[in-house]
């Protein structure tokens, strides 16, 4: 542990240095300055995937979370970085989120885009940097659990509901918000987290009963706030989210909710206010690297991403082509592998079996922000999507052409086993006292083929998506290859004495809390439970 909190107590000293000398008053002198530059008061617009005609302002889109058609709100083109990477390299997280964000919500005033990235990257992360990079063995890990839920999830989830109620105030929406939300465990927590308790809003969260960690699942139930509803489903993830995707198209839905004062929207990542907050800490990233001297500027980077949804590394393709000196995507799926036998094979293919892993996150066949991806490959071209995304309703599986194919060549996929994941949280602990958790182990072991395979010697920043307290059993039996039954609480005691690492709050606080949220329905009864919850 030693040379990771050393080269952490660097970068934490340096933030709280740059806390000092950017002073709120000199941020806000700095942007007038950046303000200036070309191409700043350009209106950002977004359209569907399906359907270009279909268009929105940042506001709407983040209102409404999918277009009408189904398909996904992506801008219309991506805007290029404006400020250089020794800019960004003496800026604070908060100072680089509206560096990369107000290129995206352009129809958001400069006052109100920073009230919301103030209010979302607080106190409610356990350290000043927000996002550190901890250097262990060979790897970087950008660490992105350190939120109120101790996902990555809280990077942009602690934002979105700011980022909403600005947009329903900016629309006069006249209808109260219903976020509907499907998780595989981590976004239901951090959407909770982020939208309990908050006026002219209501969350309900649809997660799988036996798909989720035993953390994951208290987490959620033990959640507060009046405004909150928690079911449990008989079913997987991919059912959870192709009903709430079913419930956001139903057009009666959608009148009868409108009736009643309600309109949907969605915290999941196929809302652009979710993706636009997550391109940040890779630009941040890369400017931390180049600071440290583990770059050069303009030297290339790897990223590594374990994979569920495809969120998290369509953001860092997002902030590739906007000009950050990023080399390969690394794709690292677990044993739902539906993403490496895309890439290796062009056909995406989710006629399989579905497998409940350790990486519970990432335990999905239908990865919704692929879309986007499909989309642009396609030469943005709504139709040829459109027909892809049918082929992929009507028989589950979609092949893309050659030429399109051809685009890819900067993502690399791969997968890594059960056996492989816990080997890499064993090996990493051995050689650095670093414990990963099993998403971040899943990249890891990626990451050692790929560089295994190709000899690569670019650095490489892994994606470390969940403090290793919210999977203790897979953790703990990873290390010590007993996890004998003992209660999940007494393992989290456990952990911390061999990491050295505090409990985090997240955890301690659900240790004695009572369960709040008991409901469990089957699958074709998602929409009378919402009914129920909105008494229409
Ligand atoms: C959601 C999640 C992932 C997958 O991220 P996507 O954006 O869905 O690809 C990976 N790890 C953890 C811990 C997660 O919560």
């Amino acid at each position: 542990m030693r040379g990771v909190l050393k080269f952490q107590g660097a970068f934490y000293n340096y933030s709280v240095l740059q806390m000092k000398i950017y002073s709120r008053r000199q941020w806000g002198k700095c942007h007038a300055w950046t303000g200036m530059k070309e191409g700043w008061n350009k209106t950002m617009l977004y359209v569907s995937t399906r359907n270009h005609k279909e268009q929105a302002t940042a506001s709407q889109a983040i209102l409404k979370g999918l277009a009408d058609d189904g398909g996904l709100f992506v801008p219309e083109e991506l805007p290029a970085l404006d400020v250089p990477v020794e800019q960004l390299a003496g800026m604070s997280y908060q100072e680089t989120a509206y560096e990369v964000m107000k290129l995206f919500l352009t129809d958001f005033t400069e006052e109100e885009l920073k009230q919301c990235i103030r209010q979302a990257y607080d106190r409610k992360f356990d350290t000043e940097e927000i996002a550190p990079l901890v250097k262990a063995g060979d790897h970087f890990y950008l660490e992105l659990f350190h939120g109120a839920t101790i996902a990555f999830k809280d990077m942009a989830l602690s934002i979105l509901p700011h980022l909403m109620i600005t947009a329903a105030k900016k629309n006069h929406a006249e209808h109260e918000i219903v976020i509907l939300t499907a998780t595989s465990g981590d976004t239901g927590k951090a959407a909770l987290a982020g939208f309990a308790g908050v006026e002219g809003t209501k969350i309900i969260v649809f997660y799988p009963k036996d798909g989720v960690s035993p953390i994951q699942q208290k987490q959620m139930v033990t959640q507060k706030g009046d405004n909150t509803l928690v079911v449990g489903i008989h079913g997987n993830f991919d059912q959870a989210q192709t009903g709430v995707k079913q419930m956001f198209s139903d057009k009666g839905l959608a009148a009868e909710l409108a009736a009643a004062g309600y309109q949907f929207s969605s915290a999941n990542s196929i809302n652009i206010g979710r993706l636009v907050p997550q391109i940040v800490y890779y630009v941040y990233a890369y400017a931390k690297m180049v600071k440290a001297g583990e770059l050069k500027n303009g030297e290339l980077m790897n990223v590594a991403v374990p994979t569920g949804n495809f969120g998290n590394i369509l953001a860092a393709f997002y902030a590739k082509n906007m000009g950050l000196p990023i080399g390969k995507l690394i794709c690292a799926s677990n044993e739902n592998k539906v993403l490496y036998d895309f890439f290796a094979t062009g056909i995406y293919d989710r006629n399989r079996e579905f497998v409940l892993t350790s990486s519970p996150s990432m335990d999905i066949l239908i990865s919704s922000n692929l879309e986007r991806l499909i989309y642009r490959i396609a030469g943005n071209d709504d139709q040829k999507n459109q027909s892809l995304m049918e082929d992929l309703k009507e028989n589950g599986k979609y092949g893309i052409t050659p030429e399109m194919k051809g685009q890819l060549a900067s993502f690399y996929g791969n997968y890594a086993s059960e056996e492989e994941t816990a080997s890499a949280i064993r090996e990493v602990y051995k050689e650095s006292n670093y414990i990963l958790d099993p998403h971040t182990a899943v990249a890891a072991a990626v990451c050692k083929k790929y560089q295994e395979e190709t000899g690569d010697t670019v650095k490489t920043v892994i994606a470390s998506t969940a403090s290793p307290f919210k999977f203790t059993k897979s953790v703990m039996s990873a290390i010590d290859g007993n996890d004998s039954g003992r209660p999940d609480f007494e393992l989290v005691d456990e952990l911390s004495a061999l990491s050295g690492v505090q409990v985090p709050q997240a955890i301690e606080e659900i240790r004695t809390a009572p369960v709040r949220h008991k409901k469990v329905c089957e699958i074709g009864e998602m929409q009378s439970v919402v009914k129920e919850f909105l008494q229409i």
